[in-house]
């Protein structure tokens, strides 16, 4: 029975890095018909963010990749709790365990004896510390100091911390189910740390601990924990557990190849790289999220599956359900991906076009509210949004694109007004203004006709008119079919936009 969680560290909102791990293991999951767990690693108190694991329930829930279980669900599978904050308790004796075993042992140094030991191999070319098979042999621990001085530190409550002892001449031999065989000398892992001196495990023993307690049986997560991966293989066959099957996914590359997609990348390349909007509880700062920048979950999803894996075919539309039929780890490559935000666009485009019009009545009927805009009826909406559809690559965009429909244009395209404003064009608006005066039945049809009339009587081609009346009436150089726009704002408000926009530029430039 397959059973896999997602364990995010509450410590900031969630990076579409994570969402893409948090995903594959969705899938991973459901193709199994097995349990997707969520589970905070909050043991690490002083990057805990406030709002930080509501952000990241509700994110999921919005991508429709809601876990069976989690702190926020009932504990149908009685593994729980799903905060490490709550499992406190059960790590100290799993740490004891490993140094009964001989695995494990106490280190008793202060900082300073630390720092000197920085000193020393720095002083040998070292670049970074070591706490190691070799310098653990002159330092304050278990190993080294006689078990009568050990016994009493301990009771009498010195600081320590347990710490792994890794042997010198071993290799360490397991299987990646994207990376094949990894091979790793265990002179090449530190003794990490596996219960701090405040009693709380770090990450490598409380994940461990976890994963063997929930009964994981695939951890699929990010290619950043796969130099931890040996040291956790170690530590489940120092607890004689059996250690479920890894699987580290490639890295997310910015969109010029150069090194890992960054939450700073985003605003500096002006596109979101986090699933809703974030606002940072210290500076209040409000970054957005692919939510408020109108993208649908659904295309954010198709986008992000692909960011790593890749189908048996060169399809490329994928829902959820197809996903969940076809997802295999095999079929995840172990290279980078770059991340691309036009595609991402493009998908968004694609699933706007997929959802029925009235699914977007609501956004409308929103900025018509906030901005006190002209209102229509469901239809007209459907209308529009139908007019819109085809142009927009953003929710957003309907607002954007669209907001001529609700409100006169409060600017107008200059670049179109220097090419196009000629006597001809300038008669041929006229005309329009007096024979609309007199038009009985204002449709797409009639309108139609009088624009026709229009380019007749003045000899002009649609290519040299239309823009002029597009800007007169919209205020913009491109957009949807000029007849069915006119329609839809109604007789006196085109005729309204029509006579303000010949006064404006009757009064910005010299008469022709
Ligand atoms: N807490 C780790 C993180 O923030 C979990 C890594 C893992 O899945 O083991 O990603």
């Amino acid at each position: 029975m397959v059973r896999v969680r997602f364990a995010p560290s509450p410590t900031g909102p969630l990076h579409i890095g994570g969402l893409r791990t948090a995903l594959y293991n969705y899938l991973f999951a459901k193709h199994h018909g097995g349990t997707f767990i969520l589970r905070i690693e909050d043991t690490d108190r002083t990057r805990y963010v406030e709002g930080a694991e509501a952000y990241i329930i509700e994110a999921l829930q919005w991508c429709g990749i809601d876990p069976d279980v989690g702190p926020h669900t009932k504990d149908k599978i009685n593994a729980g709790p799903y905060r490490q904050s709550e499992r406190k308790h059960l790590y100290k004796k799993y740490a004891e365990q490993l140094v009964e075993a001989g695995f494990a042992y106490y280190a008793f140094d202060t900082p300073e004896e630390i720092e000197a030991l920085r000193q020393r191999l720095k002083a040998q070319g070292s670049k970074t510390i070591h706490y190691n098979y070799m310098s653990r042999e002159y330092m304050k621990n278990s190993l080294t100091l006689p078990a009568s001085e050990v016994q009493e530190r301990i009771a009498r409550g010195d600081p320590y911390v347990i710490r792994i002892k890794m042997p010198p001449k071993e290799t360490i031999r397991f299987y990646d189910e994207i990376r094949g065989w990894i091979t790793v000398h265990t002179s090449q892992i530190d003794d990490k740390i596996l219960l701090k001196s405040d009693g709380m495990p770090t990450y490598h023993l409380a994940n461990v601990v976890d994963d063997h307690l929930m009964g994981i049986t695939h951890v699929i997560r990010g290619e950043e924990w796969l130099p931890s991966t040996p040291l956790h293989v170690f530590m489940y066959q120092a607890f004689g557990w059996e250690a479920p099957r890894f699987a580290h996914l490639p890295l997310i590359l910015r969109p010029d190849g150069k090194g890992k997609l960054s939450k700073r990348d985003g605003d500096q390349m002006g596109f979101p790289v986090f699933p809703l909007q974030w606002k940072d509880p210290k500076s209040g700062e409000i970054i957005k999220g692919y939510r408020e920048e109108g993208f649908l979950p659904e295309a954010l999803i198709n986008f992000l599956v692909l960011l790593g894996w890749h189908p048996s075919d060169n399809r490329e539309i994928f829902s959820l359900d197809t996903l969940i039929k076809e997802f295999s780890i095999e079929r995840i490559g172990k290279a980078g991906v770059r991340f691309n935000y036009s595609k991402a666009l493009w998908f968004n485009q694609y699933y706007i076009r997929q959802r029925p019009n009235k699914d977007f009545i609501p956004l409308l009927r929103k900025a018509i509210k906030e901005n006190q805009w002209r209102d229509y009826d469901d239809n007209t909406l459907e209308t529009i949004i139908q007019l819109l559809k085809e142009r927009v690559k953003r929710t957003t965009d309907f607002i954007e694109e669209g907001a001529f429909f609700f409100t006169s244009p409060k600017e107008y395209d200059e670049k179109t007004i220097q090419k196009q404003w000629k006597q001809e064009t300038q008669a041929f608006l006229q005309f329009l203004e007096q024979t609309w005066e007199t038009l009985e039945q204002w449709d797409v049809e009639n309108i139609q006709n009088t624009l026709q009339q229009g380019l007749k009587q003045w000899g002009l081609k649609p290519g040299k008119a239309f823009p002029l009346l597009r800007v007169a009436i919209t205020g913009k150089g491109a957009g949807p079919s000029l007849p069915n726009i006119l329609a839809i704002l109604g007789k006196e408000e085109s005729l309204k936009r029509l006579k303000q926009f010949l006064a404006y530029v009757q009064s910005v430039k010299q008469p022709l």
